[in-house]
């Protein structure tokens, strides 16, 4: 069978280079005589590993010499609870803004040990968009106030990160390394590796050194920064397999110009999809508004519920998979990741095209 386009918001589409390269690795690693998957976390080559995808994201990022990255496990549903319980101290607070399910995902979750607040929110417009520097109300002196970059279901993402005066913890799952920004601005960045970076089991998390300093003593031993910092996410084992694939990624990444080339080839794709939206004269209906477009998940309704499952059906027959949208938007997404090639892209735009001038 043909690889397929696969428009899954994740786990999610792979670099065929990548895949290609872990096939060939994959019985023997480097002349270990022995697969990544069978290989010590204590051995050279995982340790090799493990430092080279840290240095990758540091450079790829520009990562400021104050900050480490961790490999951890537990998905970015774990870091809801990771990032209060490291963070938020008896007596201090921190602020939320809430732009869609994960978001307020975390909210809740940290709700329940941690003094927190809502910031700001686009719940009542089904999160359509972004709110404004001027909607965001912060309390007073938090200790963080936490944003989702690019929410994953609605198809909205922060087109620039407001400064805010106060630090930032954001939940990058869905478009770490898609563009480039300014890492100091945040005290802390989590992202599952499942849809931009790599295969689900790993878990990066990119933070603040000083914030190391003062964790306290009586949180789990798996959910303290420091621990996995101090012991360079080695404490117990790791997911090997997931994070040797997540070097490969990034390496891939690097090879084809970094975040500035990937930024362009997003901008492009998505400006594919976008555009064909907009010209159908409301056949495709964008579920997010303009300024707040999302340009890794692209959601979109059509006409009634019967057009869209024959979307979905005839896409499907035609090697394009993964375009149901979640549940709580309906419609359609199509998830255009860095490792969806324009060629996906352009399939997609002109399927979308035919599909209307038969049914529209
Ligand atoms: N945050 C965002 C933005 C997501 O898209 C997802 C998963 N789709 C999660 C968090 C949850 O991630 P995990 O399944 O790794 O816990």
């Amino acid at each position: 069978m043909e690889r397929v386009f696969n428009f899954n918001a994740g786990p999610a589409v792979l670099p065929l280079e990548v895949l290609a390269k872990a096939q060939k690795e994959l019985l023997n690693y480097n002349n270990t005589g022995m697969s990544v998957l069978e290989s010590s976390h204590r051995s050279k080559a995982y340790e090799e590993i493990n430092s080279q995808a840290e240095a990758l994201i540091k450079e790829l990022l520009s990562i400021p010499d104050n900050y480490r990255v961790l490999f951890l496990q537990g998905g970015a549903s774990t870091q809801f609870a990771a990032v209060p319980l490291n963070l938020v101290k008896p007596g201090s607070h921190a602020d939320y803004i809430l732009t869609g399910t994960w978001a307020e995902k975390a909210y809740k979750e940290a709700g329940k040990f941690a003094d927190v607040r809502v910031a700001a929110s686009s719940k009542e417009e089904n999160y359509t968009r972004i709110p404004g520097l001027a909607e965001i109300k912060l309390s007073e002196s938090p200790v963080y106030v936490h944003l989702c970059s690019n929410n994953t279901i609605f198809g909205t993402q922060w087109q620039e990160f407001p400064d805010l005066n106060v630090p930032i913890v954001a939940d990058m799952s869905s478009d770490i390394l898609s563009r480039s920004f300014d890492v100091s601005k945040f005290a802390l960045i989590y992202a599952g590796a499942q849809k931009n970076l790599g295969p689900a089991g790993v878990t990066v998390v990119i933070v603040r050194q000083d914030i190391l300093e003062s964790i306290p003593e009586t949180i789990p031993t798996m959910l303290r920064y420091d621990i996995h910092a101090k012991n360079d996410s080695l404490y117990n084992t790791p997911p090997c397999f997931s994070v040797y694939m997540v070097n490969l990624v990034l390496q891939w990444l690097k090879e084809h110009g970094g975040l500035e080339a990937a930024e362009k080839r997003n901008a492009e794709k998505a400006a594919l999809i976008y555009q064909t939206i907009d010209v159908s004269s409301g056949f495709y209906r964008g579920h997010a508004l303009k300024d707040s477009r999302s340009l890794m998940n692209i959601t979109f309704r059509l006409p009634d519920e019967d057009l869209e499952k024959r979307f979905v059906a005839e896409a499907t027959a035609q090697g394009m998979v993964g375009l149901k949208g979640h549940r709580s938007v309906g419609g359609i997404r199509a998830s255009v990741y860095n490792a969806m090639s324009l060629e996906g892209c352009e399939t997609l735009a002109g399927f979308m095209a035919e599909f209307q001038r038969k049914n529209g």
